[in-house]
This record gives structure tokens, sequence and C-alpha cells, in this order.
């Protein structure tokens, strides 16, 4: 990213990224981002689709994570995962919210989310300020279906809800996917396009609701399932 900023300096810019990517689960380093951004004289905007309601110790997302002090220009979500709603929202200055307002492609002339969709969203984020536990348990659920990866062999790590587990082979997914579901247990296969070639995988998204026992079955069910199909 710096080299790409020093090949255009001088010029306007807009520094854009995921805050959790949606694949790999991994956390964007957003202090450095934030630096070169104002090293640069650049914008940020970040996208929270992963992130709101899973990272920081309140559910607030990156900038709780990482505990910033200042937030990036634009900063974006969704109402679509943690939330279980639909829609999105934009934050930032007032000069960038009625510049939006005005031109916005998919605000103008749209017809706005339904009064139940938004209804839903907002008494999620109710429950979220409410009962901040359930981020915790949401993260706690992550280090334990981690933990309980590893103790039987299989490689993952991740910090959020996202988890994946990295097959490289396309086939072996499919066929592990299917397997896993004959058995109870929803995990997603995931191939390219999605993801790079020879980067396959199965893609768990963990709830905070998921008990400890639901979560060493599944990965013990996963490990298991794997080795059988390989
Ligand atoms: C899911 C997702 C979106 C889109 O959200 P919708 O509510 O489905 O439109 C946008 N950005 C990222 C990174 C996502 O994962």
């Amino acid at each position: 990213l710096e080299a790409k900023l020093q090949e255009y300096a001088g010029c306007q810019g807009l520094i854009v990224t995921d805050a959790v990517f949606s694949m790999d689960g991994d956390i964007a380093n957003l202090p450095r981002i934030m630096e070169l951004a104002k090293t640069y004289h650049v914008l940020t905007m970040v996208d929270e689709a992963h992130s709101t309601g899973v990272l920081g110790e309140t559910g607030r997302g990156i900038t709780e994570h990482f505990g910033l002090a200042e937030m990036p220009d634009i900063l974006m979500g969704t109402m679509s995962k943690a939330l279980a709603a639909e829609g999105g929202y934009a934050c930032g200055s007032q000069l960038l919210i009625d510049y939006l307002r005005n031109t916005a492609r998919s605000y103008i002339f749209s017809t706005s989310l339904a009064p139940a969709v938004l209804a839903a969203a907002k008494q999620a984020l109710q429950l979220l300020t409410e009962q901040p536990e359930m981020a915790q348990a949401l993260q706690q659920n992550t280090r334990i279906f981690c933990q309980e990866l590893q103790a039987h062999g299989i490689e993952s790590n991740s910090e959020t809800a996202i988890v994946p587990i990295i097959l490289h082979d396309e086939e072996l997914a499919l066929k592990a996917a299917a397997a896993l579901r004959q058995k109870n247990i929803y995990i997603s296969a995931i191939r390219y396009p999605t993801v790079a070639k020879n980067h396959a995988m199965l893609r768990a998204a963990l709830m905070a609701t998921h008990t400890e026992d639901e979560l060493r079955h599944a990965a013990k069910t996963i490990a298991a399932t794997i080795k059988e199909l390989k």
C-alpha cells in the first residue's frame, strides 16, 4: 500500500478496505492504514460488514478493537450480517453525508427499506447495546472452535466469526461440505473465483449462541470427515 501511495504521491486518493475480510476472517491493519493515509494525505473508507457486532469489547467494530481515537473518513457497514436485517449505512462528516444524500446513485429515486426491516435492525442495535456480552460470547466461541480444530490436527486460526479451514483442493472442499451436511453440520465450501485458485476452503461462520458442546462436536466431526475423504 505504501509503495502505491508513493507512486501516486500528491494525487487525491481514497484507501478502501474491509475491516474483516470476508473469506479468511482476518482483520485489516487499520492503525497502520490510518497512519499512511495521514502521511500521504488521502482519505480512508472501511467496510465493516463482518466487523459490526463482532469486533471490539462491546461489538462496536474495528475502531473499538484497535482502540482508535480517530475514525476513518467513511465508515460503512451492512445490517445483513450480525444485525440479521437488511440494508446498510455510511458514517462520516456532515459534509460527506450531505454529499451522499444528494449524489449517491443507490440513494436517489430508490424506494427506502421497509419499515419492518429497519425496525429489526434498530432492535438488533438496541440488543447489542444492552447486551455487549453477546459480542464477547462470539469472540469466546471463536477461541473455543479454533482450539478444538487445532486439537484435532487442523491448522486453523481466526480472530473473528469467520473461520476458514483451508483445504486447497476444490473436490475435497465440496465433498467435505456435502458429507458434513449429511451429519447436520452446515459449513460452506468456497472455491475459485470467490477465493484464489488452490485456496479452496470450508468456511465456518460462528454464532454467539452456539454452545461449547456444539462447537466441540462440530470441530471433531469436521476433522474426522476431512481425514476420511483425504
Ligand atoms: C455481505 C457484504 C456486503 C454486502 O452486504 P449486503 O447487505 O448483502 O448488501 C458488503 N461488503 C462486504 C465486505 C460484505 O461481506
